[in-house]
């Protein structure tokens, strides 16, 4: 049987990560885990108990919870990923803009990333894994095989997010997708915490003209090539 490995992808918000690393996945047989939705899941956490309210955090309170907030995934017939927050399913909840709106005042705390970091490289410890998120290749697993970094132009992003959206019945403006992915990539790339960067040996992907099934591709033979499939 081939060496499983470690896939990182890592990049811009509402780049279509997730997207690419559960197809991906799902044709390989690996697992997919989504750190992103770990982050959001905190967010949701916070917001329900009231410790984030107009844009400001009640740190202390957070930080003394942090170790009783259990993340899990649960995969579905389909494939699908379904996020619980201490065994409550909250896949639809954390995916909402206000959501969204306060994930990366939450990220950037030291110790919700220690947590949430160290959850996640339990679930790979035993590698055959696919995790996308925004420190991956960087800090969660320096030493995966193979890393991307994914990026798109910021127009093309929100065009793409506002569609999913609009789909899901959220009733969201181009405009305000924009901005909250234009804020969070500032947030996520100026953080003191393992801000979001490209490791040196990631490849870089920018997908703002390729199709779905051009990138899928790609990646797919990315990873024959790294797993030594070819
Ligand atoms: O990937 P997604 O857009 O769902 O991530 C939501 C937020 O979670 C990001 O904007 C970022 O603040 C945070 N995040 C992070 N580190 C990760 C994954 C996500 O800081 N590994």
């Amino acid at each position: 049987m081939a060496k499983k490995i470690v896939i990182a992808i890592d990049g811009h918000s509402s780049c279509g990560k997730s997207t690419m690393a559960k197809e991906l996945a799902q044709s390989i047989g690996y697992t997919y885990i989504d750190t992103g939705a770990m982050y959001r899941a905190v967010t949701l956490y916070g917001l329900e108990k009231g410790y984030i309210k107009d844009g400001e955090i009640c740190e202390e309170a957070l930080r003394k919870d942090i170790s009783s907030i259990h993340i899990t995934f649960e995969r579905t017939a389909e494939g699908n990923l379904i996020t619980f927050l201490n065994g409550k399913n909250v896949e639809n909840k954390i995916r909402t803009m206000e959501v969204s709106d306060n994930v990366s005042l939450v990220s950037k705390l030291k110790f919700v990333r220690e947590a949430m970091v160290a959850q996640q490289q339990e679930m790979g410890r035993k590698k055959g894994v696919v995790l996308d998120g925004r420190d991956i290749g960087s800090v969660v697993f320096p030493d995966a095989e193979l890393k991307v970094f994914i990026t798109a132009t910021p127009e093309v992003r929100a065009e793409r997010r506002m569609k999913e959206l609009l789909a899901k019945g959220e009733n969201v403006t181009f405009d305000q997708v924009l901005k909250n992915l234009q804020e969070r990539d500032r947030i996520d790339s100026t953080r003191k915490e393992s801000p979001l960067v490209m490791a040196p040996d990631a490849l870089l992907l920018d997908n703002s003209g390729l199709s779905k099934e051009e990138q899928r591709c790609w990646l797919l033979n990315e990873f024959y090539k790294t797993a030594g499939l070819e």
